[in-house]
């Protein structure tokens, strides 16, 4: 491609095919074209006098990429052509009427499906919650490890309004009994280092719900209302809230 005479024939036989302004595109010219680089067609469609006022208009005729029937569209910019051109190449071909609605009646099938399915995924992994992080007659296994406990408590999504209202209707002192509590209370130590906010005292630590405004939600509001305090300094925290 570097010899300049082989350039110039090029030249020479593209000014020959120029795609006239309201020239109508066959399927036959609409597959040449959309196995052509994108800057050979846009070249094509360069108008042969760019004084004109007139804009480029095409009557299109597609192969539809399910049906193979020939379907034409009337009056597509440039652009649009294009578009449709660009579309083909990369593997998207255009469909027919019927195919379209058929494909986009699929499309709403599939999504309302998928919504479903989410939608059962969260009933179902509420109730686990439930059934097994929320009992507190529930251990953690042994060999479970924090990362999994707090992986199992914070990774499905559940229903947080189902959840909330479960665990405030817990007594406090079971829920705090719950694994659900445990793999929470555990993180907050871990990301404290196993310090007391207040004095870095190391001993005797219980985490602390600076406020309770998100108490059931613990496991998805990133812990900001949790501290981590030694016993003496959690005493103090009540006492100074209680009077
Ligand atoms: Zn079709
Ligand atoms: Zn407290
Ligand atoms: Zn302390």
């Amino acid at each position: 491609m570097n010899d300049p005479i082989q350039m110039e024939n090029i030249i020479l036989e593209r000014e020959k095919r120029y795609i006239g302004l309201t020239e109508n595109i066959s399927s036959d010219l609409f597959n040449v074209l959309s196995q052509t680089t994108p800057a050979i067609v846009a070249s094509l469609f360069k108008k042969k006098n760019p004084n004109t006022k007139q804009i480029h208009s095409h009557d299109t005729s597609i192969k539809c990429a399910i049906c193979s029937s020939e379907f034409t569209i009337k009056a597509l910019t440039i652009a649009q052509v294009q578009d449709r051109i660009k579309a083909q190449r990369n593997g998207f071909g255009s469909l027919c009427d019927t195919c379209q609605k058929e494909s986009d009646r699929f499309d709403r099938e599939e999504e309302e499906r998928k919504k479903l399915d989410r939608e059962k995924a969260i009933e179902n992994n509420t109730k686990c919650m439930i059934k097994h992080y929320l009992n507190p007659n529930n251990v953690w296994k042994t060999e479970c490890t924090h990362k999994n406990r707090f992986h199992d408590i914070t990774y499905y999504t559940v229903n947080d309004t189902i959840i909330k209202e479960y665990i405030r209707q817990m007594e406090y002192s079971l829920f705090l009994q719950t694994p659900y509590w445990k793999a929470i209370a555990q993180e907050v130590r871990i990301r404290a280092k196993f310090k007391c906010k207040q004095c870095e005292n190391s001993e005797n630590l219980a985490v602390h719900h600076t406020t309770y405004e998100n108490h059931g939600n613990e496991h998805n509001v990133g812990f900001f209302d949790l501290i981590c305090l030694c016993d003496k300094c959690h005493k103090k925290a009540h006492n100074i809230k209680d009077k």
